[in-house]
């Protein structure tokens, strides 16, 4: 079972992604060019990525006193990515990108998300350049970011604090400004900047030049205090080596020291760390600093964008953050639906029920002819290419945000909105429950380190948690996304799904019911919910509303897909019985999820924290 013929369906055969060459921007691609990404990516993570993916989860990063130590795969894995040109693939070929569309690229790294999650694919160092595309300066630009897309730096996003996670606005982190002539520092107003950034991933190791930290921060006002909330965040960057103009290393290690690495249950190919800017372990330019708080040393940044923007600036990338922890997730619950079909192909256990059974003597069968396998590997399916369809859709809406006619990238944007929690959220939860279903079908031997299932399971589990937890990304959706623009994300995504339920052929007509029956009850559920409701109530039950809204946007997903699956090929047929599992198994779950959110049912809420 390959990947690949699946990934070329949902791009050619579903989403015409070949009708892109029409844009200006494309114009020189077309369908050999993609496909030629695509041979070299599948290339080098079958052979720098699979090959490794154990070892860099028995071999965790470890810390010597001076360096952090990776295995040397990593290095070789990682430097064969950057020489592919994948770091600045969707970039002008001016500074040396291949203007690919975004949903090509997307796909292409969705082989290494399936080779190896956490050796990586430069997600954080593309994100933290392409911020800076949108939002530096011409030589932040040049310094930084042209770094980073050529492989010289790698890029990390500081966001996170001990005591700040959910909550950025309380972002503890101070920058202040370095010296009289702080503002005409050519790299960008100079600061200092002293805090702890918790959970940075990639935030130390030697697998490039340099790295290059972007931090949030507060500038104090004039008496020395911290403006509240998100206004008051600022957006910074602090290399770990300093640079000149010209982007070569100055010789000057920045302020910025490693405290701990974190010991994770998974993605354990990846650096995590707790770090200190500013502390005084590596004191950089002397003590000139002296800033409007009267201190001299501190960690060297230079901000991004205006003053208290500096929130704004990160949120402009993440939609695709967003799109690319969703296909992690997909690919880890892939991974697992490959591995344990494997098994329940190979894997002989019991005999078949009724007369053909009953001679013990008989051969054992295969656990792939048991239902109940069957029906954990349609599940396993139904969500893995499932949410791989939704990610490539929302990559190609991306696509369309940023080069289709004003009016299509306006509704892309929207759709975005509405879209982005569903498409982080989903496969974190269900391509993990996907994971546990892998370990169920390998029995006993799916619990132990012998197969690779239990890794998935392990590596997914952070899915939930970063970039905006399950409940956060609940809140975001009832909380604003259904509700903003007066509401209209929502109406749009239901036209889009009426649009699907209009075209279904006479086989679908049933599912199209469903589903037409399903965006009636997400809407009135969503209504219900906000009726004269504080937002206490209404969001009290956020979670089961992202996981019946999620449900309802993979039926739509799986009914448009399947209209482009028919006939005979056994990979048609397969993707029909998915769909078809979704409809039958999944969708009449959301009538239980809605209910409390219509309701605003209160049990949870109202429950004495002394009665736990
Ligand atoms: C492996 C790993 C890699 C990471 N990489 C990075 C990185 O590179 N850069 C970075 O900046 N950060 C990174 N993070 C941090 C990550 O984004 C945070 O862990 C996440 O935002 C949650 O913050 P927290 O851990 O402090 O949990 P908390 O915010 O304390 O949340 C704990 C629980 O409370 C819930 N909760 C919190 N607030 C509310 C609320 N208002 N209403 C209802 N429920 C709430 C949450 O949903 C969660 O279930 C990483 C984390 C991990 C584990």
């Amino acid at each position: 079972m390959s990947l690949r013929p699946t990934i070329d369906f949902l791009l050619h055969d579903w989403l015409n992604v070949a009708g892109l060459q029409e844009r200006e921007r494309f114009a020189d691609h077309n369908r050999e060019t993609f496909d030629a990404v695509l041979d070299t990516c599948e290339r080098i993570a079958r052979e720098k990525y699979a090959p490794y993916n154990r070892l860099v989860d028995m071999e965790e990063p470890r810390f010597d006193g001076e360096r952090v130590i990776l295995p040397q795969a990593t290095h070789e894995a990682c430097r064969a990515y950057a020489e592919s040109g994948m770091l600045s693939a969707a970039q002008d070929y001016e500074i040396g990108g291949m203007q690919l569309p975004y949903t090509v690229e997307a796909a292409a790294n969705a082989f290494f998300a399936m080779a190896s999650v956490s050796i990586g694919s430069g997600m954080l160092t593309t994100g933290n350049a392409n911020l800076l595309m949108a939002h530096g300066t011409a030589l932040q630009k040049q310094v930084f970011a042209l770094n980073e897309f050529n492989g010289r730096f790698s890029g990390t996003m500081c966001l996170s604090e001990p005591q700040a996670g959910s909550s950025l606005s309380d972002v503890a982190t101070r920058a202040v400004p370095d010296g009289p002539d702080h503002a005409s520092d050519p790299l960008g107003p100079r600061y200092r900047l002293r805090g702890n950034k918790m959970w940075i991933s990639s935030g130390e190791h030697e697998l490039t030049e340099n790295i290059i930290h972007l931090v949030l921060a507060k500038i104090p006002d004039t008496h020395g205090q911290l403006v509240p909330g998100v206004k008051g965040i600022s957006l910074f960057i602090v290399p770990k080596k300093l640079v000149d103009t010209q982007g070569q290393l100055t010789g000057e290690r920045n302020d910025v020291a490693l405290a701990g690495l974190n010991h994770k249950c998974g993605w354990r190919g990846t650096t995590n760390t707790l770090l200190n800017f500013g502390e005084g372990k590596y004191p950089v330019r002397g003590e000139a600093g002296g800033g409007l708080d009267g201190a001299g040393s501190g960690a060297i940044g230079y901000l991004v964008g205006q003053p208290g923007e500096g929130l704004k600036c990160m949120f402009h990338m993440m939609n695709e953050a967003r799109i690319g922890v969703g296909m992690a997730a997909t690919m880890l619950g892939m991974a697992g639906y490959y591995a344990s079909l494997d098994y329940a192909r190979n894997r002989p256990q019991g005999r078949a029920m009724g007369v053909a059974g009953k001679n013990p003597a008989s051969p054992q069968v295969r656990i792939i002819e048991h239902a109940d396998i069957k029906r954990m590997l349609l599940a396993q399916k139904s969500y893995s290419e499932g949410a791989l369809a939704l990610a490539l859709y929302c990559a190609r809406l991306v696509d369309d945000q940023h080069t289709g006619k004003p009016a299509d990238a306006d509704e892309a944007r929207l759709l975005l909105e509405v879209l982005t929690p569903i498409v982080k959220s989903f496969p974190s939860e269900w391509c993990l429950e996907a994971n546990s279903l892998a370990i169920q079908i390998h029995g006993g031997y799916g619990y132990t380190r012998d197969f690779p299932v239990e890794q998935y399971w392990r590596d997914n589990r952070l899915n939930m948690i970063h970039e905006g937890t399950h409940g956060i990304q609940a809140m975001d959706l009832l909380g604003r996304k259904v509700l903003m623009e007066n509401g209209q994300g929502l109406t749009l995504l239901a036209s889009r799904m009426q649009g699907t339920i209009a075209k279904a052929s006479a086989e679908w007509i049933a599912e199209a019911r469903q589903l037409a029956d399903a965006i009636q009850q997400v809407g009135s559920a969503t209504q219900a919910a906000w009726q004269g409701a504080e937002p206490a109530q209404a969001l009290a039950n956020a979670v089961p509303y992202l996981q019946a809204f999620g449900h309802t946007v993979l039926a739509w997903i799986w009914l448009d897909v399947a209209q482009s699956a028919a006939g005979d090929d056994p990979a048609h047929v397969g993707r029909r019985a998915a769909a078809r599992y979704f409809f039958r198994y999944e969708l009449p779950k959301i009538g239980a999820w809605l209910q409390v959110v219509a309701t605003r049912d209160p049990t949870c809420a109202d429950v004495p924290e002394d009665a736990f």
